[in-house]
């Protein structure tokens, strides 16, 4: 029987290999052989005393965001350069304690700010289905790392889609659950109504395992579910799909989206039907002003959020300053990357006294109509909501200059965000050789319900 020591050394092994060479994918951000290879010979010896551990020796990279004891915690920022966490988070402490081994923390874009990994202060990640594209983001480094085969499963983040969209572009499964589902503890905040830690993998099973490890309530996050969570894995034994209720978004297929993305649904949406399900046109009105609301609700968040890094408290500062305000002033000028700052103004100003009412509460009121929408849906009976994760595959970098332009390539994912229900991508095949992704959605606290459906429509692809 191969140990997880063997196992472990064999994936630091191949961690190299992608970090080296003209190849070099730049998914990872640190790791450490040592550190890895001696968590690897605990599992071993506790396997051998008889303690079973779930995920014994699965390695597992962690996207950079995630606070970790043994690894830096950089968030991609040159402001968190060389910033070590003094605790672990909850999701991490989960994982080790059912005997995974984290391997590396991977790249994103800083502070989970984006949707290619190019805003990384270390430079970008590249997709390992096509070296000259982008992986996505924010979480390119976890999806890069599970679709270049390193390891079979990688936690993420999502605030709008960052786990589902580099998912769906590197062609692996990629799942966020409700938003109170997994603990928060740990997961350097962006936007805190929106965050949520998700998971990749190299299939429904993968992610679902890893999941239900992660899931459930945890004292240190107030706004955690206190309800143990459903057993994610057992309901996926069953993959008939007979009698499913899939409702399709006529919102969710405009007519400006790459047609091939939307012939593979329609593909997939007829072999469902062919498989027992009862397909449902549906309506999610609101859906056009997800984006919009989302970027005021997001970036009025992170301009609270990220007010903590001040020079003062958390890694850089600037030392050419003279008085305090030179400090902040100074700290975050050099630390903070383009993206970050123009986030940090966007959100400062839709929180402005003069603007608040006419951009951040506005936007909270079309929040719970998005909400609602979906509520609607669900509530006439459909069990899941099938739409493309992306309106088109992975693209070159530098392509989307534009920002709002790039934005727009969260339009799909960012409803499950605002209305804090789960939502997965699995890959539905591909457009000249890059993948596409596939999305279910399904009620709040119906994660099983969603894994069902996602591994019923995985096997019949
Ligand atoms: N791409 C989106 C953004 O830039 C989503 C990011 C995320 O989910 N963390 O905000």
């Amino acid at each position: 029987m191969s140990s997880a020591v063997e196992r472990i050394k064999r994936v630091m092994q191949e961690i190299v290999v992608a970090e080296t060479g003209p190849n070099r994918l730049n998914a990872f951000l640190s790791y450490q052989y040592e550190t890895a290879v001696s968590a690897a010979q605990d599992v071993d010896s506790a396997v051998s005393r008889g303690e079973l551990r779930a995920l014994a020796g699965l390695p597992v990279a962690v996207k950079d965001n995630i606070c970790t004891l043994d690894l830096p915690t950089t968030c991609a920022s040159r402001l968190l350069s060389n910033y070590r966490s003094p605790f672990e988070a909850t999701v991490v402490q989960r994982l080790r304690a059912a005997g995974a081994i984290v391997v590396a923390k991977t790249n994103l874009d800083e502070f989970a700010m984006g949707s290619t990994t190019e805003n990384s202060a270390f430079g970008a990640t590249r997709n390992p289905r096509d070296l000259k594209r982008i992986p996505g983001g924010s979480s390119g480094g976890s999806a890069a790392a599970v679709a270049a085969g390193i390891v079979p499963v990688a936690l993420g983040s999502e605030t709008g889609g960052s786990v589902r969209q580099p998912a769906s572009f590197c062609g692996v499964v990629g799942v966020k659950p409700s938003h109170g589902r997994i603990s928060r503890y740990g997961l350097v905040a962006f936007a805190s109504s929106l965050d949520c830690v998700g998971v990749f993998g190299a299939t429904v099973r993968d992610a679902a395992h890893v999941m239900q490890i992660i899931s459930g309530h945890d004292a240190h996050d107030a706004t955690t579910l206190d309800q143990p969570p459903p057993d994610l894995v057992g309901g996926i034994d069953d993959t008939d799909m007979r009698g499913l209720v899939v409702g399709v978004p006529a919102e969710y297929f405009p007519a400006d989206m790459d047609p091939e993305v939307a012939a593979l649904c329609r593909q997939a949406i007829a072999r469902m039907k062919r498989a027992g399900v009862q397909v449902r046109d549906v309506s999610l009105p609101h859906a056009k002003y997800a984006i919009p609301t989302y970027y005021v609700i997001a970036t009025a968040e992170a301009s609270s959020n990220l007010a903590r890094y001040d020079g003062v408290r958390y890694g850089l500062r600037a030392h050419d300053a003279e008085t305090i305000a030179e400090v902040f002033d100074k700290t975050r000028s050099v630390g903070f990357g383009p993206e970050v700052k123009r986030r940090i103004m966007l959100g400062t100003y839709v929180l402005a006294a003069g603007y608040h009412e006419q951009y951040y509460a506005r936007a909270q009121r079309v929040r719970s109509l998005i909400a609602r929408d979906v509520q609607r849906v669900f509530d006439s009976g459909v069990d899941v909501l099938f739409t493309p994760t992306t309106p088109t595959v992975a693209f070159e970098p530098g392509v989307k200059a534009d920002p709002y332009e790039l934005y727009l390539s969260d339009i799909f994912t960012v409803t499950a965000n605002l209305a804090a229900i789960p939502a997965i991508s699995i890959p539905i095949g591909t457009v000249a050789g890059m993948p596409v992704g596939g999305q279910l959605m399904a009620r709040r606290w119906e994660e099983r319900a969603m894994f069902r459906a996602a591994a019923g429509l995985e096997a019949l692809l």
